[in-house]
């Protein structure tokens, strides 16, 4: 999806409490030596790539397909097969079209006895639209989403293999959210953004967490982080309802050797899960996601555009972003 809205404003204090802990951590310990010395399992790049490819191997996974049934078939049974507790939420998603979308959200749950939980998340549809391809006969069909959906959801499963072999320091759940992009199209005239027709899956889930108590300590969104010049800056609502997981997040990446994916640029607000996550359930989450003033639509090239295949992913990004989040899991941030 999502449109930026631009600065709406963040509070001096909000501006102050990243300037106090907010300056850059430069590494100069590769990568590679990091891994060696690191007391947790190996974030394979390989393997996640691989996992981006079966997702986009069974097609466009649009809402009321049968390539979106069978992804969310395999998720369920590669999570199950790594020894996750699933949770899976069915649900009726109504579109900008009053299309009626089956939908379902689905949890992975680690360590489900443990009450300090993180949440880690990714959407795992595909646009249905190309709205915003160059060429213009092709923008009613769908996107591969290999970086749009395929990329989060691939790392969250390498990373569930990890916490097979080796059970995490903290109670995580993968929670792959549904009908994130099939919001109201950008190429027609007049358009008007209506926010809302996006992230049903995240607004659906969120009501319900509202409604049953969900606790968990923060959340983690992760959305096109697969490119290989990918750029990460500081988003507003990310700033705002979850200062300290950004600073700490972003400190972690300098420390793991992979700062220049997460760099210290504080960018606008973008409309995407977490902010229902952050304004419906109250859990400080913190997205991940692919932005660069140097891009011509801020978003990635490929952004909602038939480039986005198995073609706009490095296994070396998608390492860089599964390794933070490895840390995460096996040495929990705390402050
Ligand atoms: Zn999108």
């Amino acid at each position: 999806m999502k449109k930026n809205l631009g600065f709406l404003g963040l509070s001096l204090a909000l501006v102050a409490l990243l300037s106090c802990g907010g300056s850059p951590k430069q590494s100069n310990v590769s990568a590679q030596q990091t891994a060696e010395v690191q007391p947790y399992p190996y974030f394979s790049g390989d393997s996640a790539l691989m996992f981006a490819a079966v997702q986009v191997g069974f097609g466009p996974r649009v809402p009321n397909t049968p390539a979106h049934g069978a992804c969310a078939d395999w998720m369920i049974a590669k999570l199950s097969a790594y020894g996750a507790k699933i949770s899976v939420q069915s649900f009726d998603a109504v579109g900008y079209d009053k299309t009626v979308y089956k939908a379902r959200n689905i949890m992975a749950s680690f360590a489900p006895e443990n009450p300090d939980r993180i949440l880690l998340m990714s959407h795992w549809d595909s646009r249905h639209i190309a709205d915003h391809d160059p060429d213009e006969s092709l923008q009613h069909l769908p996107i591969d989403g290999a970086n749009d959906g395929a990329s989060g959801v691939a790392i969250l499963i390498e990373l569930a293999r990890l916490m097979h072999d080796k059970a995490p320091a903290i109670g995580v759940d993968i929670l792959m959210l549904d009908v994130e992009d099939q919001g109201t199209p950008e190429n027609v005239k007049n358009f008007s953004p209506n926010e809302e027709t996006w992230c049903l899956g995240s607004q659906y889930w969120a009501k319900e967490a509202q409604k049953n108590g969900y606790k968990a300590r923060y959340g983690i969104l992760l959305d096109m982080v697969g490119s290989p010049t990918a750029e990460f800056p500081m988003e507003q609502y990310s700033v705002s309802y979850a200062p300290d997981v950004v600073e700490k997040l972003w400190a972690k990446a300098g420390e793991l050797g992979v700062g220049q994916h997460f760099v210290y640029q504080k960018i606008g607000a973008i409309t995407d899960d977490h902010y229902f996550i952050n304004k419906i359930a109250g859990i400080p989450t913190v997205d991940i996601i692919h932005y660069s003033d140097a891009n011509r639509k801020g978003f990635p090239d490929e952004w909602h555009t038939h480039a986005d295949n198995m073609s706009a992913l490095s296994a070396k990004t998608l390492r860089a972003v599964g390794m933070l989040l490895t840390a995460v899991v096996y040495q929990p941030l705390v402050w």
